[in-house]
């Protein structure tokens, strides 16, 4: 088991700078998700925090000791690869095996240890199958089994699931989570998916451009992302941006948005300039008392809802109401908002005004 450290970690691939002084802290046993779009610098973050990669600057600390500069083989961390290598002419016993075999483990402890292995990943009808004909499924089990036999201090997976179809990796998504719960070993799991982070993840980091834009639970990054592109990136449909110029006072729980003095929550700093109000659709209400108007452009029904997109005037919104109350294309309706529920931003630096 094992708590990580990351102080100032920064990457460089020539003049590119892949990962930009990343701090974050992953406690013991948790399920860390490192999150972002393609190239935004997880899988070299990971690959550092594994020893397969050596910073440029900045700091790893593995349970207390700083290994930024060491070697791999001296971390004790398995690294599960997306395509997950086995070997296709060694049945699913000798695959698990043999990183204990490698060691010079005795047989009779081999043996007790991927017979307890077995049990966890429910795999003990297959153990002498060869790996070649096993589904998608039963091979990436046979994977995880070969990572965790060695039982090290820390699991790095890299979009273990990313080969997988919709319906498979939801469910081998749920297996993982619960086989990390059974053994509670620290475990850093690199998506791309915003809506698997939020599933599985105890904590998120969500990258952009090799920068950290937030860290915290997924309810933290969902209800108080820190930046736009961290609303923007979570939830779908996505966060709506209303773009407005005006004046947060320190303390007002109203802001004057196009001649409307909408909710926020209390604001602490006082602001001037470009804002955008910012709201997730299911915390629009669509009501006629309402004195914020917009014109509905379209409906799409979802079964029990309906995603309803609305021309405001400080630009389009979309509203995820019941499929039962009326909107059709071309009326005019008013949007209803709760303070608690929205973040301003800085329309500038994308920051969130607090
Ligand atoms: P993806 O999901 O597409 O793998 P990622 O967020 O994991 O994206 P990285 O693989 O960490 O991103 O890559 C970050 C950036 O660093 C990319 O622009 C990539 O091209 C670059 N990069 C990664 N490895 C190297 C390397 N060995 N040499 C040069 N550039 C690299």
């Amino acid at each position: 088991m094992a708590e990580i450290v990351i102080r100032n970690l920064c990457k460089q691939f020539g003049a590119f700078t892949a990962v930009r002084s990343s701090s974050f802290k992953i406690e013991d046993g948790e399920f860390f998700m490192l999150l972002g779009p393609s190239g935004c610098g997880k899988t070299t973050t990971l690959r550092m925090i594994a020893g397969l990669e050596l910073p440029t600057s900045g700091e790893i600390w593995i349970d207390g000791e700083e290994v930024g500069q060491k070697p791999a083989s001296e971390r004790d961390i398995a690294f599960v690869f997306q395509m997950f290598a086995l070997y296709p002419h060694m049945n699913v016993r000798r695959n698990i095996s043999y990183p204990l075999v490698s060691q010079g483990m005795p047989r009779s402890q081999v043996r007790a240890r991927v017979g307890e292995i077995a049990r966890i990943l429910g795999i003990e009808g297959i153990l002498d199958r060869p790996v070649g004909g096993l589904s998608g499924g039963d091979r990436q089990r046979v994977a995880l089994g070969r990572a965790i036999v060695r039982n090290p201090k820390a699991f790095m997976m890299d979009e273990p699931l990313g080969a997988l179809d919709a319906e498979f990796r939801e469910h081998m998504s749920q297996e993982l989570r619960a086989l990390h719960d059974r053994m509670g070993a620290t475990t850093v799991y690199v998506t791309h998916d915003q809506l698997e982070a939020m599933q599985m993840g105890d904590k998120i980091v969500v990258m952009n451009h090799g920068v950290v834009e937030q860290f915290g639970t997924p309810r933290d990054i969902y209800d108080k992302p820190a930046t736009m592109f961290v609303a923007d990136f979570i939830g779908s449909p996505a966060m709506n941006f209303l773009h407005f110029h005006g004046a947060v006072r320190p303390g007002a729980d109203r802001v004057s948005v196009h001649h409307q003095a909408l909710p926020i929550p209390a604001a602490r700093e006082a602001f001037e300039g470009d804002i955008v109000y910012g709201v997730r659709p299911e915390f629009i209400r669509l009501s006629d008392s309402a004195g914020y108007r917009g014109r509905v452009r379209a409906a799409e029904y979802l079964g029990t809802t309906q995603i309803v997109t609305i021309e405001t005037p400080n630009g389009e919104a979309k509203a995820r109401i019941p499929s039962d109350q009326p909107a059709r294309p071309g009326d005019m309706v008013g949007l209803a908002f709760e303070g608690a529920t929205v973040t301003l931003f800085d329309a500038q630096s994308g920051r969130a005004l607090r």
